[in-house]
C-alpha cells in the first residue's frame, strides 16, 4: 500500500464511495453538487426503525426518469442525457470508473 494513493475523507464521504467507485469532493457519484442533498425518509435499518441518511434528490429524479424510458422504450439504447456518468463514454471511448 503506496500512502502517497491514501485520501482522507469523512465518514459519510467514505461510505457514499460504494463498489470502489471515487469522484470529487463536494458532488455525487453522478457529478451533482451536495447541496441535493436530502434527508432519506425511507431509510431503515435492520429492525424496521428509521435510520438517519441522505441521498441525492437529483439522482432519485434521474433513476425514476430512466426507470420510465426504459419501461416505455425497451431495448433501445438510453438517451446520453439519462446516463450514470460511470456509464458515459470517456475520451478513449469506453465507458469507465469515475476518478478525480
Ligand atoms: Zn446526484
Amino acid at each position: 500500500m503506496n500512502p502517497v494513493h491514501l485520501r482522507v475523507l469523512t465518514n459519510f464521504e467514505n461510505a457514499r464511495r460504494t463498489g470502489g467507485l471515487d469522484w470529487p469532493l463536494g458532488v455525487c457519484a453522478n457529478g451533482h453538487p451536495d447541496r441535493f442533498l436530502v434527508e432519506d425518509p425511507h431509510r431503515r435499518d435492520k429492525m424496521g426503525n428509521q435510520r438517519i441518511g441522505h441521498r441525492c434528490s437529483k439522482c432519485v429524479s434521474l433513476s425514476r426518469a430512466r426507470y420510465l424510458w426504459r419501461k416505455r422504450n425497451s431495448g433501445k439504447p438510453m438517451p446520453f442525457d439519462l446516463l450514470l456518468a460511470r456509464e458515459k463514454p470517456q475520451r478513449n471511448g469506453s465507458a469507465s470508473r469515475i476518478l478525480t
